[in-house]
């Protein structure tokens, strides 16, 4: 296989708060991103998703960890550094409304980032405007309209046009299609998986929604309380998921459930992130957890922990 675009290794970010207690909004996260995948990160509001999207792309740094783009340890390069490095990763936000200036036409917006690269010439940057709109399935005539004037979804083509228009290798994607209406979000969804395989971007793809996950990724980690508790091929996860956590989360959203799936949705609610529970961090609403459970973390190397967690999760 190549060699990954992108390699988080132990990645932390932690979060003083007063009075000398921590938010662990991301602990511990290694996962490998090669070029032309999709990988899904899946889980809970608050388990850390987005977080590990803006230490991807440098956006904020890390507290512990490494972050390889393309090999090279980004994790501690400065703002100046990092410049070269930005056109490379761009970032899609859940609300395409917020993401764009109210007071700017489609093709204001979509041109602001070849301006600011020194792309020659206003009738190239026209062209070029032009060609991006329609890799998004815009015509032309959406050019000189505002954002009031468009869709939720057409907006969040504008917005991928934009992110497009610096020929980028990694799209991270945060809740893409979560703010848009259902039917809009099978189009998008439709759209994106098309792109990819059009232009061979890498997509870092955050949901909490797993069917959106299945549609678009290859490849999914499934996040709890900052960690990841389980990768995998995508059907193998949703076919075969072996996790407690991967198995409530599947239960909750994929009828007919699979066979030997726990029955009761995924109870209570996830702990404090500047709490998380000692031993296992899924232990208090997990519902096979053992005495050990509150005591060790079966994520932790070297203990048998693991294997009796999956071997009872899977009876
Ligand atoms: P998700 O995207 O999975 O919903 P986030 O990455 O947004 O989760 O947040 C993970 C945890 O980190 C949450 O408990 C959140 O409240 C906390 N958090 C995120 N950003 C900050 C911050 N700047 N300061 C303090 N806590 C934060
Ligand atoms: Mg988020």
């Amino acid at each position: 296989m190549s060699a990954p675009l992108l390699e988080l290794r132990g990645l932390a970010k932690h979060y003083p708060l007063k009075g000398g207690r921590v938010v662990r909004a991301v602990d511990g996260v290694d996962v490998a991103l090669h070029p032309g995948e999709s990988l899904g990160l899946v889980g809970e509001s608050g388990c850390g998703k987005s977080t590990v999207a803006r230490l991807a792309l440098r956006l904020i740094p890390p507290s512990a960890g490494a972050i390889l783009f393309q090999g090279r340890d980004i994790s501690g390069l400065s703002d100046s550094a990092l410049r070269p490095l930005r056109r490379d990763m761009q970032l899609i936000f859940q609300n395409p409304h917020a993401a764009l200036n109210p007071r700017r036409t489609v093709f204001a917006s979509v041109a602001e980032p070849l301006v600011v690269q020194g792309v020659a010439g206003r009738d190239g940057v026209l062209a070029r405007v032009g060609d991006l709109l329609r890799q998004v399935g815009l015509p032309d005539s959406f050019l000189w309209r505002y954002p009031h004037e468009l869709s939720g979804g057409q907006k969040q083509r504008v917005c991928i046009a934009r992110a497009l228009a610096l020929e980028p290798k990694l799209l991270a994607l945060d809740e893409p299609t979560s703010a848009l209406d259902v039917s809009v979000q099978a189009q998008i969804l439709e759209f994106l998986q098309e792109l990819r395989s059009r232009s061979g971007l890498a997509y870092l793809f955050i949901s909490h929604n797993l069917a959106v996950v299945r549609q678009v990724c290859d490849r999914v980690a499934v996040m709890y309380l900052g960690r990841v508790v389980e990768e995998g091929p995508v059907e193998a996860i949703f076919t075969a998921p072996r996790h407690p956590y991967t198995r409530a989360l599947i239960a909750a959203v994929l009828p007919p459930r699979p066979a030997g799936m726990p029955e009761a949705p995924l109870a209570g609610d996830v702990p404090n992130a500047a709490e998380i529970p000692p031993g296992c961090r899924f232990a208090p609403r997990c519902p096979i957890r053992m005495d050990r459970c509150t005591r060790d973390d079966p994520a932790l190397a070297g203990t048998d922990h693991r294997a009796a967690c999956w071997a009872a999760s899977e009876a």
